[in-house]
């Protein structure tokens, strides 16, 4: 048996621990869904839903397959290499540093640190300070689930997190703005550190003259309004064909009432903005619109009303800006080659949503463009499968997660290749007669 240090934990201890984290959360469920209504006014509903039983979800998921996932996997062999067997060992980076925003607060800091422990790694990670309560509840339960040297959080706003980017770490995974996510890019590349950028931007929603428009409206209007439109993968602003635009407008308008009532400021079931700031940004962005609808607000209990903006200048703020609220731009277009300038002129987005009964437009859509993920004649559901990838591309991200995804995402996969003594000689020198065979190897290299 070999006296060397183990320098990380087994897999039965990352599942063991895992377990206790399960069990500390569904302990303090309540605990967090209170917090998040201080932070949020999430209702409870949205917080089990969204945040809660999402990161439960996850925990069972992770369970059940990390063993499957960490053995070793034989590989076939190649021929070049035989006698000999070959493997990929996944190994935990190291040191992790998790830093996370404050829109689903427990959601987006829980998930990556279930990735990052279950592929054998230690923490430090960070919440965001602009959601103390439930910052407070996870640093409660992290610190009663794991030894504070394996997981750690630290609770402090940017100052904090440009201290802890001075640090060396072996992977970052960040989540948030992407005018942030280039100075973490920044600082990881002075060490070389790998990163996971999880980040934001305009996410457009197609709805073909084909389209549903009942369904397609309310599908939007949960998926925009959800959280209070503070959502990374929420429908930023809807492109509907000139011909149902008015239909469709009318629809939307309904499901915004059916959702919320005619006064969503007394309904439960709709939060608040996040704070001033976000606040006066987006009321900011509807100086010089057109409001079809909502547009009501009252700072003090940072209330904005779903609200949806008719036909605003593709140079507005509105429509320059990730609107990360409650506010639905409605733009029309014509042709189809409109539609493509206009998607042409942001940068990838994290989602994109196509409402159509038209399988041509919508592989057409899927095959042209580049986004994160998304859905068909649906908004926000491809996060809830576990099984898919989560992440953007480009300007909206690197990496992707959930998952066996997010154990890979934290596991760096090493090449081994086992041998024993038996020789296979055709490397070596004297090559004389063996270039017709080398060429005829790699041919049936595997
Ligand atoms: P943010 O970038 O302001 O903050 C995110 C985290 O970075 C926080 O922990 C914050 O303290 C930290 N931070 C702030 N300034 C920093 C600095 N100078 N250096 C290092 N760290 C710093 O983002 P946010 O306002 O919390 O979130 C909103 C944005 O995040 C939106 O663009 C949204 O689309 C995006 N987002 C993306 C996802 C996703 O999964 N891709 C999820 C949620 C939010």
């Amino acid at each position: 048996m070999s006296t060397l240090n183990k320098t990380y934990p087994s897999v039965a201890v990352r599942v063991a621990l895992l377990k206790k984290l399960k069990t500390q959360i569904k302990k303090q469920e309540k605990e967090i869904c209170e917090a998040l209504a201080k932070d949020l006014g999430k209702p409870t509903f949205e917080s089990m839903l969204t945040e809660t039983q999402f990161v439960l979800a996850e925990l069972r998921h992770t369970i059940k397959h990390l063993r499957g996932w960490a053995v070793p996997k034989r590989i076939p062999g190649s021929m070049l290499n035989f006698p000999a067997k070959e493997y990929i060992y996944q190994h935990p980076y190291g040191r992790v540093l998790i830093f996370a925003p404050w829109n689903y607060p427990f959601q987006l800091t829980l998930a990556p640190l279930i990735g990052a422990v279950a592929a054998g790694n230690s923490v430090v990670l960070k919440p965001s300070e602009m959601a103390p309560n439930t910052g407070a509840v996870i640093k409660d339960i992290l610190t009663k689930v794991f030894d504070i040297k394996f997981v750690t959080v630290i609770e402090g706003g940017p100052l904090l997190a440009k201290e802890l980017l001075k640090q060396q770490w072996d992977y970052i995974f960040y989540t948030g703005s992407t005018a942030i996510g280039k100075e973490i890019y920044q600082a990881a590349a002075k060490n070389l550190t790998p990163v996971t950028l999880e980040l934001g931007g305009k996410s457009p929603c197609i709805v073909h003259e084909s389209a549903s428009l009942k369904v397609a409206a309310k599908r939007i209007a949960w998926g925009k309004f959800v959280n209070t439109g503070q959502t990374c993968v929420a429908p930023d602003f809807v492109l509907v064909h000139e011909s149902v635009k008015q239909q469709f407008t009318q629809y939307l308008i309904s499901a915004i009432k059916d959702l919320y009532g005619e006064n969503p400021e007394e309904n439960t079931d709709y939060g608040k903005i996040i704070n001033k700031k976000h606040f006066q940004r987006l009321i900011g962005y509807l100086e010089g619109t057109k409001i079809s609808h909502g547009g009501t607000s009252n700072e003090t209990s940072l209330y904005i009303a779903p609200t949806v903006v008719d036909n605003p200048s593709l140079q507005s703020a509105v429509m320059s800006e990730e609107i990360f609220g409650p506010i639905l731009p409605i733009i029309s277009y014509t042709y189809e080659k409109d539609l493509d300038t206009i998607l042409k002129k942001y940068e990838h987005s994290l989602a994109l949503y196509v409402f159509a009964n038209n399988k041509e437009f919508t592989n057409a859509i899927i095959e042209n463009y580049a986004f994160g993920g998304g859905c068909i004649n649906d908004t926000l559901v491809h996060l809830v499968n576990n099984q898919l990838p989560f992440g953007g591309i480009g300007n909206s991200g690197i990496g992707k997660y959930h998952g066996k995804y997010s154990f890979d995402t934290f596991s760096h996969s090493k090449a081994i290749v086992k041998r024993s003594k038996l020789e296979n000689p055709l490397r070596y020198a004297p090559y004389k007669k063996k270039t017709k065979l080398i060429k005829l190897l790699y041919r049936f290299i595997n």
